[in-house]
């Protein structure tokens, strides 16, 4: 029977690598997605009988949670807003973090005189992690969804504070590995250590820094898992962890080269609050028509389109894939312009722009573009604010400061699709719109590129 279980997880886990794979391309996405989600319901179900008679007695009580959190997941994956996906998926990460965190509580409270100095500190880690995991997902949750604000949570000396629990937290895992076990005082103080030092982690943390943070939780959350697994000797649960661990940290390097952030300035909870308001702005700025703007392109060789997440808010990108094929049909050479923190999530425009269709090889990453942007006749911003904040390249005192942006100083014309002079996800202002390049187009993107289209039909 042992041998059959091996077997089966042993599948589960070639499913799962498989499912993953078949992620990394639009065509196969979907698929992928329900092979790793069957993997995963094989491992469920291995894990469930592998310990045989041991875990008979909890039965109802696994049933019930399963039950419970099925229904919840379910609830929530269908009632959910696409715009609102980030949280979520913030959401569910923390509670990755949670429940990798229990596991360990649970092994604290059933092996008290375990002694061994090792096997005491990886799980006095991961439960550690856990809760970072947990209460740092939640503090993002928030400032995703707007509920909490940059200046909600202040806290005095924050880098101070945040070091401080850092090195309580490592010396407490040091302390009670050689000790061996903890009284459940000591336990609760080590729990409530980890959940302050997850919340003055994150909290700092605010504006356009975030996509670093949010990767860098994924990959603590991976980890945990990881190392659950080999706390509870489930192997799918290890390799699962390991890959969400290891592609959380890539991802985490990689956004902290796109925000051109040292990585150990957001361990330490240091950066971005620190910095002032930025210089006001002022000026005058132009408005465009739809009619004019559809004239504009249809006499252009060279179109870039720059989405943002104002692009996801409207659901527009459809439309700028009829956009596409129309002007292509024209003559006109068609990209589009990607900044690897553009929107809510990482990957988030490329997921868009991947449903409408849209061909891999148009997209240009941000070194590309900003050359082809240079050469461009009209670039149409579409919802996107702060990654064209030319703040981030001329006012040190900006909050975006050393950021990488799409630059569009050298570009012929910018048309710039939103609904107001509000700021973006950073909270500050873009001088871009008062620039002589720039033009205003005021609406809803879907409606204002439904309208370009009828005008370009009707050319
Ligand atoms: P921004 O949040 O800077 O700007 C989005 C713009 O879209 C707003 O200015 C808004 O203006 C406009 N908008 C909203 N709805 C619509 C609509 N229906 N039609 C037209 N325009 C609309 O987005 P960017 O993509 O430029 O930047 C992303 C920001 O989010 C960065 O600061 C990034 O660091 C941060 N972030 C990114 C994460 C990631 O992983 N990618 C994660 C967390 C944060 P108006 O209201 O006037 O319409």
């Amino acid at each position: 029977m042992e041998i059959v279980l091996d077997v089966l997880l042993f599948v589960a886990a070639v499913l799962l690598i498989m499912g993953l794979r078949q992620l990394s391309n639009p065509d196969t996405a979907s698929k992928g997605n329900s092979l790793a989600a069957f993997a995963l319901f094989l491992g469920i179900v291995v894990s469930l009988v592998y310990p045989l008679e041991t875990a008979s007695n909890n039965y109802l009580y696994i049933s019930v949670g399963i039950a419970v959190g099925a229904a919840i997941g379910l609830l929530s994956a269908k009632k959910v807003a696409m715009t609102a996906m980030p949280e979520m998926v913030s959401l569910f990460n923390g509670f990755g973090g949670l429940s990798a965190g229990l596991i360990s509580l649970v092994w604290l409270i059933n092996n008290k005189a375990a002694g061994q100095a090792t096997e005491m500190g990886i799980v006095l880690l991961n439960l550690f992690l856990g809760l970072v995991a947990f209460i740092g997902s939640l503090v993002a949750y928030g400032k995703l969804s707007g509920k909490l604000k940059d200046g909600h949570l202040r806290i005095p000396f924050s880098t101070l504070v945040n070091l401080v629990l850092l090195l309580a937290a490592i010396a407490a895992i040091v302390v009670f590995s050689y000790n061996g076990m903890l009284t459940h005082v000591q336990l609760t103080v080590f729990a409530v250590v980890a959940l302050l030092y997850g919340i003055t982690f994150v909290a700092p943390i605010g504006g356009a820094d975030m996509p670093v943070v949010i990767s860098l939780l994924n990959s603590l959350t991976g980890i945990t898992a990881a190392i659950s697994g080999i706390l509870t000797d489930n192997k799918l649960m290890l390799l699962g962890g390991v890959l969400v661990g290891s592609s959380g940290i890539i991802l985490t390097l990689l956004m902290c080269k796109a925000m051109n952030r040292p990585l150990l300035s957001v361990i330490f909870g240091s950066f971005s609050s620190s910095k002032g308001e930025g210089l006001e702005v002022n000026g005058n700025i132009k408005e465009i028509s739809c009619a004019d703007l559809a004239i504009q392109l249809a006499y252009s060789d060279r179109v870039c389109i720059i989405p943002g997440y104002g692009m996801a808010v409207a659901q527009a990108q459809k439309v700028v894939k009829e956009v596409e094929v129309i002007l292509e049909e024209r003559g006109v050479e068609f990209k589009y312009a990607i900044h690897p923190v553009a929107g809510r999530m990482p990957g988030h425009m490329n997921v868009l722009l991947a449903e409408a269709d849209v061909s891999y090889d148009k997209l240009l990453d941000l070194d590309d573009a900003n050359s082809y942007l240079e050469t461009t006749d009209v670039a149409i911003v579409v919802g996107a604010n702060d990654v064209v904040n030319p703040s981030a390249l001329e006012d040190p005192n900006s909050k975006i400061y050393g950021m990488p942006i799409l630059d569009l100083a050298k570009t012929k014309n910018v048309v710039v699709l939103k609904r107001s002079m509000n700021p973006g996800y950073a909270g500050i202002q873009n001088p871009l719109f008062f620039k002589d390049n720039n033009k205003m187009l005021f609406g809803d993107a879907k409606k204002t590129l439904q309208l370009i289209l009828s005008e370009l039909k009707a050319a």
